[in-house]
């Protein structure tokens, strides 16, 4: 129950065991084409271009600054924590000119009109938004930063890497130029893919470029026709796909929406209040300052007074297996549930029980099963 990898479904498995082909023999050709077809509906944008990479989340996020910004370019970034530090850093490298709005405090996202403000300050060729900070359970409003963001004139770009196919994210009615994320998280597959979908402001900004692509292996001058070959069901080649990964990807993906886009965003609610209300009950405050400012594949609960880190070993020995504070200012006062892809709610109850046997062991006083109740209140409603 870490926020990435998660655990994948035994058909995912299955597809990593096959035997690898050539990545020109015809069944791959189809299993390629069809994931790209695949993830343009589940990040419900129509119009959009799809890259499937071999890389991580950052390597996604490097390839949307190394085709979108020119040297001198303003960029916008709309910080929640630890991942826009490292958007503006990525920015940056390709020469962008780089304002961060930030929170007041870690677990808030600046609000609206400060965007807007600086926004009207102007002339920014593109802003990125976080929409789940994995380092603090923080979810972002990206649909009313998104639209503040198109009224500037600039291209909106998110990292959607703990949220694609777990959070609410619609990107093509949204008005988001650029989502991208990697297949460890939500989309359910072992780390290795790099996702990026581009919609046609991006593609229309990468066309009229004056200078080259900084970097490359991220270079969409390569990748573009390679992504169209196989959609036309074409072998094409820069780099050798990672064959067995797509394959997984597009298992994946079936199952991402044979379960029906809005049937997931409701299951990861629904887990996610039942998981947060235990961690209420059990009288833990959350990093993220409110509910609407909270992701719902991730919670980020701060220990009881007199708890720290040893409890996560005891959560462990009972059988669950979470992941400590990652934000450099509160990194020792919290722990974080990653809770996304093929989770169900068996996962969240065995997960609070395995709370309640952590905190026990480190003598923390609480009634016990009250974490239970309030989640099994919710998960029966
Ligand atoms: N952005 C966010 C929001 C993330 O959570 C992560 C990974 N935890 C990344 C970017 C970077 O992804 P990766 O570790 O796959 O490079």
């Amino acid at each position: 129950m870490i926020p990435g990898p998660i655990e994948f479904t035994p058909e995912v498995m299955r597809a990593m065991g096959m035997p690898t082909t050539s990545h020109v023999a015809p069944n791959f050709i189809e299993t390629f084409g069809q994931a790209l077809e695949r993830l343009r509906q589940v990040f419900l944008c129509p119009s959009g271009q799809p890259f499937v990479v071999a890389g991580s989340g950052s390597l996604a996020m490097d390839m949307a600054a190394a085709n979108l910004v020119e040297p001198g370019d303003k960029a916008l970034v709309v910080s929640t924590g630890y991942f826009g530090d490292r958007f503006a850093a990525i920015l940056e490298r390709y020469g962008a000119a780089v304002t961060q709005v930030c929170g007041p405090a870690v677990g808030d996202v600046a609000a609206l009109e400060e965007v807007e403000a600086a926004l009207k300050g102007g002339g920014y060729k593109l802003m990125t938004i976080t929409h789940v900070d994995t380092s603090t359970a923080v979810g972002a409003d990206v649909q009313g930063l998104a639209a503040l963001g198109r009224e500037r004139g600039a291209l909106v770009v998110l990292d959607g890497v703990c949220s694609v196919a777990g959070e609410e994210m619609r990107q093509e009615e949204w008005g988001i130029d650029l989502a991208l994320t990697a297949s460890q998280k939500a989309i359910g597959v072992p780390p290795g893919l790099a996702l990026v979908v581009a919609g046609p402001r991006a593609l229309d900004a990468f066309r009229n470029r004056k200078t080259p692509v900084g970097n490359y292996y991220a270079d969409w001058t390569q990748w573009l026709s390679i992504m169209e070959a196989y959609e036309t069901r074409q072998p094409g080649y820069f780099g050798t796909p990672p064959v067995n990964l797509i394959w997984a990807l597009n298992v994946s993906l079936g199952q991402i929406l044979d379960e029906g886009m809005d049937a997931r965003f409701a299951r990861h609610r629904r887990l996610s209040e039942a998981l947060k209300a235990a961690v209420t009950a059990l009288g833990m405050k959350q990093v993220p300052v409110s509910p609407d400012k909270t992701a719902t594949t991730l919670t980020a609960p701060y220990y009881p007074d007199g708890v720290d880190r040893t409890m996560l070993a005891h959560v462990k020995e009972a059988g669950v297996i979470l992941a400590g504070g990652l934000h450099p200012e509160i990194k020792a006062r919290y722990f974080r549930i990653g809770h996304m892809g093929a989770v169900s709610a068996s996962d969240v109850l065995a997960t609070v029980g395995a709370i309640e046997k952590g905190l026990a062991q480190v003598g923390h006083k609480f009634e016990p099963g009250v974490g239970l109740a309030a989640a099994q209140a919710l998960l029966l409603k």
